[in-house]
């Protein structure tokens, strides 16, 4: 199993080091974890790795990797915060950490004359306003060239209708296709709440995220895809991901990504289910 998507208490609203994430993710059955703490970032800089704390988090990893070598291969990975006008800061720290994956993602948005939102405040994502300034970060992000995957594109599902969201989403299939970058596949939208669609009221065990609308689409533009638990407890280790894969193979998704050195390698997914034979994995194209 590969896990592209996971946070320790470096992120301080995730519990757990280092190495307790490691070892619950090989006793779930993950082969290949990326660790994605949240990077530093001036906004909500209590909610994330500090720039302080990178040498020692890096370290830990690279500890970890020679501890469980043979069990895990563990990758270097950060989730960044995109907004508009970031680029120089996240371009700064790209430069200066060497990574194997650099997830860019969409927590905050900034919206004319409301309080910032925040992309877990339900009730506001349907809100027009705060959709149009959503996906102008988005095209930005896609824009930007720096990172490898834009994390959780879809999360907005969890207070929005799929046609609302594939419809806002048609225009940046092109661009994120020219970009080469990668979809994430994000399985916490398995066991997040959500809003009812016909209640409102927020409710716990309905599939939000990803999208299965755009999933064929994504795959007609030969988009990658990489996928992640989103694990913010070693409890939650690998949650989600192969239960995704199987009910997205059903709708036509072949291969996942993940990324070493910040290239792209691809896997077979019919290698990656638990009831696979093969293990083979193949080179696939470099990033572009
Ligand atoms: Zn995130
Ligand atoms: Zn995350």
């Amino acid at each position: 199993m590969i896990d592209s998507h996971s946070h320790t208490d470096y992120s301080k609203h995730a519990t757990g080091t280092v190495d307790e994430l490691v070892r619950a993710s090989i006793a779930a059955g993950v082969k290949i974890l990326t660790i994605t703490d949240h990077a530093p970032f001036p906004v909500d800089s209590n909610n994330r790795l500090l720039e302080a704390e990178l040498d020692r988090y890096f370290a830990d990893i690279d500890r970890a990797q020679q501890a469980y070598r043979g069990q895990i291969k563990i990758l270097r990975g950060l989730e960044f915060d995109y907004m508009s006008g970031s680029d120089a800061y996240n371009r700064d720290l790209l430069a200066r950490y060497p990574l194997d994956f650099a997830i860019g993602s969409i927590h905050y948005v900034e919206v004319p004359g409301e309080p910032m939102v925040k992309v877990w405040e339900l009730p506001r994502l349907a809100a027009e306003a705060f959709l149009d300034r959503y996906f102008a970060n988005l095209e930005g992000l896609v824009a930007c060239g720096l990172f490898d995957a834009v994390g959780h594109a879809d999360t907005l599902l969890r207070g929005l209708p799929e046609d609302v969201f594939q419809r806002r989403f048609e225009p940046l299939l092109a661009p994120l296709a020219c970009s080469g970058m990668a979809f994430e596949l994000n399985a916490s939208g398995l066991r997040k709440s959500s809003l009812a669609p016909l209640t409102g009221q927020e409710v716990q065990g309905l599939w939000s995220y990803p999208s299965q609308r755009l999933l064929p689409q994504l795959i007609a533009q030969d988009v990658p895809f990489t996928i992640g638990s989103d694990t913010h407890a070693p409890e939650d280790a690998g949650a989600g991901v192969a239960e995704l894969m199987r009910a997205l193979r059903s709708l036509g998704l072949e291969r996942i990504s993940y990324y070493q050195d910040r290239r792209r390698v691809n896997a077979d997914i019919d290698t990656l289910l638990p009831e696979g034979t093969s293990t083979t994995l193949d080179q696939g194209a470099a990033r572009s």
